[in-house]
C-alpha cells in the first residue's frame, strides 16, 4: 500500500509576498502538489514498488515496472520536485549564498552575479514546462541544468541543490507571460541556508 502524503508548507501561504503571491501558493500547494501525490498513490496501488520511498522510485525509474513508469516519473517527480521546492524558499532570505556553497559558486561560475545570470538564462531558454536546477554532478562539481516536465535530476545521477519551478502554474496569476519577472522574484526568497545544507549533504 502506497501512502505518500502532501507535506505541510514550512511557512504561511502569504509568507513569500510580494515575490510569490498568496493565491498562487495556495493553488500550487493544495491543488497541483496534492494532485501529484494522489496520482502517484493511484499509480502505485498494487505495485511491487508500492513500498519504495519516493527518492528510490525517482533514482531508479528504470526498475519501476514499465506499465506505471511514466506515471511514477510524472507524478512521483512532481511530488518530489515540489517537496524540495517549498523548502528551498523562505520569507527570511539572505541576499546571497552562504558558507561552503558561496565559495563553490564563486569557484565554479566566477561570482554569484555570474551564476545568477547563467541560471536565469537557462530558465528563460527552457521551452514549455519544466525546472531549472543547480545540481552536484558525480564528480562533485556544481552545474546548472534543466529538466522537462516533472523530471528530477536524480534520475540522471545528478543531485539537486536548488530548483526553480518553471511551469506556468507557478507564476501565471501574478506575472502572466513574464517569466523573467518571476525568476527575478525567486531570487528574493531563496533559502540559501537550507540550500547550503543540501550542498554539504551531497558532497559527503
Ligand atoms: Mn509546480
Amino acid at each position: 500500500m502506497s501512502n505518500h502524503q502532501l507535506p505541510p508548507l514550512p511557512y504561511a501561504y502569504d509568507a513569500l509576498e510580494p515575490y510569490i503571491d498568496t493565491q498562487t501558493m495556495q493553488i500550487h500547494h493544495t491543488k497541483h502538489h496534492q494532485a501529484y501525490v494522489d496520482n502517484l498513490n493511484k499509480a502505485l496501488t498494487g505495485s511491487e514498488v508500492a513500498s519504495w520511498p519516493l527518492e528510490q522510485l525517482i533514482r531508479n525509474l528504470h526498475q519501476v515496472p514499465e506499465a506505471i513508469r511514466t506515471q511514477v516519473r510524472n507524478h512521483g517527480g512532481g511530488h518530489l520536485n515540489h517537496s524540495l521546492f517549498w523548502n528551498m524558499l523562505t520569507p527570511n532570505a539572505p541576499a546571497t549564498p552562504e558558507g561552503d556553497l558561496a565559495q563553490a559558486i564563486n569557484a565554479t561560475f566566477g561570482s554569484f552575479e555570474s551564476f545568477k545570470e547563467k541560471f536565469t538564462a537557462a530558465s528563460l531558454a527552457l521551452f514549455g514546462s519544466g525546472w531549472a536546477w543547480l545540481v552536484l554532478n558525480p564528480s562533485k562539481s556544481l552545474e546548472i541544468s534543466t529538466t522537462p516536465n516533472q523530471d528530477n535530476p536524480l534520475t540522471n545521477n545528478l543531485t539537486p541543490i536548488l530548483g526553480l519551478d518553471l511551469w506556468e502554474h507557478a507564476y501565471y496569476l501574478k506575472h502572466q507571460n513574464r517569466r523573467a519577472d518571476y525568476i527575478g522574484a525567486f531570487f528574493h526568497v531563496i533559502n540559501w541556508g537550507h540550500v547550503n545544507q543540501l550542498f554539504k549533504q551531497a558532497l559527503s
